[in-house]
C-alpha cells in the first residue's frame, strides 16, 4: 500500500500508455516518409498564412496535452510552411537537403540521448573518432591531426581562429587574454570572405578592424600581391599579424583562393592558414574539381560543413587542426569534478581524447551518428558522383543563360554557385534591380523555386547555390523558362 503510493506521487516522463505512444510514432514516421516522397509536388515555399502566425501566440501550457493532439497541431501549423530546403527546386543561399537515413540517426541518436562532450568509455565518442578520422583522410589531413564535429561551418571558424589565436599569439593569451600590453593582433581575408570570419573575429575580442580585408581579382580570388603588401605595412606599423583565412568556395560565387599560394606565404610569414571550405571543401571528391581545392591539405586548421554539400541533416560541421596539441591548448581545462583516469575503468577511464578538450562546449549532442551512418549507407563514391552532378547542373544552367539573350551571368561560375539577373533593352541600373527583385519574390511567392540574392560589383544578382541532391537539370530548364515569363509579366506592370 505504501508503495503503491509512492509510485502515485513520484511521477516521470515516459509514456503513461506506451501502446498508443508507439502507434503516434509509427504514424509520425509513415506521414515524415509520405511527405519526402511527394516532396517534388509541394511548392518550394509558401508564405505562412496570419491564422497560422497567430497560432503561436497561445499562452504557456501549464496542463497537460495530448500528445495526438499536439502532433495534430504540428500537422496543421508548423509542417505545411517548412523553409523548403527538402524541395528540389530550392537553390537559395546554400542550404541542406538531408536525407530519409538522416532523420533516422537523428532519431536513434535523440533516443540514445547520450552526451559527446566528456567521459569517454561509451559507443559515442568512439562514433565520433571515427568519423573525424574518415573526415582526416578524406581531406588530407595527417592521421595526427585534431578534429571535432560541431554545429556548422560559424562554429567550426570561430574554433579555428580561436586556435590561432591561442598558438600564435607571442605571450600567453589565456593568460593574460587581449588586456595587457601587447602588439596588436590583427588577420587577413579577402573581401568575399563569409560573414562568421567577421563574427568570430569580433567574438574573439580582436575587433572587426583586425581583419583586413583584401580586395580580390576578376575570378573573386584573394589579390596575393595586396594581402602581402598589406602584411608588410601591418608589420611596419609595429601590429602583429597571426593568420590568414583563405576561402575554399566563396558564399557569393564559389570561388577559390589560391590555397597552394596561401600556404607558401603563410610558411615564409610564420602564419597560421585557416581555410573555410563551408561546402567547396568537398570538391576534393570530384575528380575533375579537386584541382580547385589543391593546397586545402596544407591548412592549419579547416572548417568546413557536413549539412550543405554532404547533404546530411542540420546541424554538422568540422573543423580539423592540423597540430592536436595546438588544438588543446586553447580549450583544455580540466577541474576535478571532470577528471578522467585513463585506466581503462570506468566511465571515465577510456583511452581517448574528450572532445570537450577542443571546444568551449561541455555537453554535445551525438551528431556523429548521423555522419557515420550516412557515409556507410551512401559510400564516399556516391557523394563523389552528387557532387559532381550538382556543379555539372549548375554549369548547365550558366550554358542556359549564356545562350540567352534576356539573361546575363553575371560571375564566373566555377563551381556550384551561379549569379545571374533578367535583362530588357532599355531599362537603367535601378529598373533592372526593381525588375529582379520581382523575380526574386515572384518566383517565392508562387512556390515555383527559391533562389537569394547578392550584390557583385554593386548591381544586384539572382543567385543559385546548388547543393540540393533532389534537383534535376530539367529543373533548370523549368528556372529559365519561369525567369523569363515572369521577367516579360512583370516588365509589363512596371511599364504600366
Ligand atoms: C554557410 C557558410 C558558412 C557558415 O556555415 P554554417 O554552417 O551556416 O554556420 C561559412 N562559410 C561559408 C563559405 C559558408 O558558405
Amino acid at each position: 500500500m505504501q508503495s503503491e503510493n509512492n509510485m502515485a506521487i513520484e511521477d516521470n516522463l515516459d509514456p503513461h500508455d506506451w501502446e498508443s505512444m508507439r502507434e503516434l510514432g509509427h504514424a509520425m514516421l509513415d506521414d515524415m516518409l509520405d511527405y519526402l516522397q511527394g516532396i517534388r509536388q509541394q511548392p518550394a515555399w509558401q508564405p505562412i498564412p496570419p491564422e497560422a502566425k497567430a497560432h503561436f501566440t497561445s499562452p504557456v501550457p501549464w496542463e497537460a496535452q495530448d500528445p495526438g493532439a499536439i502532433y495534430q497541431e504540428f500537422k496543421r501549423f508548423v509542417m505545411p510552411y517548412p523553409l523548403g530546403n527538402t524541395h528540389p527546386r530550392f537553390w537559395g543561399w546554400l542550404f541542406g537537403t538531408g536525407t530519409v537515413m538522416g532523420m533516422y540517426a537523428e532519431m536513434l541518436a535523440a533516443g540514445m540521448n547520450t552526451n559527446g562532450g566528456d567521459l569517454d568509455n561509451h559507443s559515442a565518442i568512439h562514433v565520433e573518432t571515427q568519423v573525424v578520422n574518415w573526415l582526416k583522410e578524406i581531406l588530407g589531413f595527417p592521421a595526427s591531426a585534431s578534429g571535432l564535429l560541431t554545429n556548422g561551418c560559424s562554429a567550426s571558424n570561430l574554433n579555428g581562429l580561436a586556435v590561432a589565436r591561442f598558438a600564435r599569439a607571442p605571450w600567453d593569451l589565456r593568460q593574460e587574454g587581449l588586456q595587457g600590453d601587447h602588439p596588436r593582433l590583427v588577420l587577413y581575408a579577402s573581401t568575399e570572405a563569409h560573414s562568421s570570419i567577421r563574427k568570430a573575429v569580433e567574438l574573439l575580442g580582436l575587433g572587426s578592424e583586425a581583419l583586413r580585408s583584401i580586395e580580390v581579382d576578376a575570378q573573386y580570388r584573394i589579390d596575393l600581391a595586396a594581402l602581402e603588401a598589406a602584411i608588410q605595412h601591418d608589420r611596419k606599423d609595429g601590429l602583429q599579424p597571426f593568420c590568414v583565412v583563405g576561402s575554399a568556395g566563396t558564399v557569393n560565387t564559389g570561388a577559390f583562393d589560391d590555397l597552394n599560394a596561401l600556404a607558401d606565404l603563410c610558411k615564409s610569414q610564420d602564419l597560421w592558414l585557416h581555410v573555410d571550405g563551408a561546402f567547396g571543401a568537398w570538391a576534393v571528391l570530384a575528380p575533375s574539381l579537386s584541382h580547385l581545392a589543391s593546397g586545402l591539405e596544407r591548412a592549419d586548421s579547416l572548417a568546413f560543413d557536413l549539412h550543405k554539400w554532404m547533404y546530411m541533416p542540420y546541424e554538422l560541421g568540422c573543423v580539423l587542426v592540423r597540430d592536436e596539441g595546438q588544438h588543446r591548448h586553447a580549450f583544455s581545462y580540466t577541474p576535478p569534478y571532470l577528471a578522467g583516469s585513463h585506466s581503462g575503468r570506468g566511465l571515465t577511464g577510456g583511452d581517448l581524447p574528450w572532445f570537450t578538450d577542443k571546444t568551449y562546449e561541455l555537453s554535445r549532442g551525438f551528431r556523429a551518428l548521423k555522419a557515420w551512418m550516412s557515409l556507410k549507407e551512401h559510400g564516399l563514391s556516391k557523394y563523389a558522383r552528387l557532387i559532381e552532378q550538382n556543379v555539372q547542373q549548375a554549369q548547365y544552367l550558366a550554358e542556359l543563360i549564356e545562350a540567352d539573350p534576356g539573361l546575363e551571368l553575371m560571375a564566373p561560375a566555377p563551381l556550384n554557385v551561379v549569379c545571374f539577373r533578367s535583362v530588357q533593352p532599355g531599362l537603367d541600373e535601378p529598373a533592372l534591380e526593381l525588375l529582379n527583385q520581382k523575380i526574386l519574390l515572384a518566383l517565392q511567392e508562387q512556390g515555383i523555386a527559391v533562389l537569394s540574392s547578392t550584390r557583385l560589383a554593386g548591381r544586384f544578382a539572382l543567385r543559385v547555390g546548388n547543393t540540393n541532391h533532389r534537383t534535376r537539370r530539367a529543373d533548370f530548364d523549368l528556372l529559365v523558362r519561369e525567369v523569363k515569363r515572369l521577367g516579360d509579366r512583370l516588365l509589363r506592370d512596371l511599364s504600366d
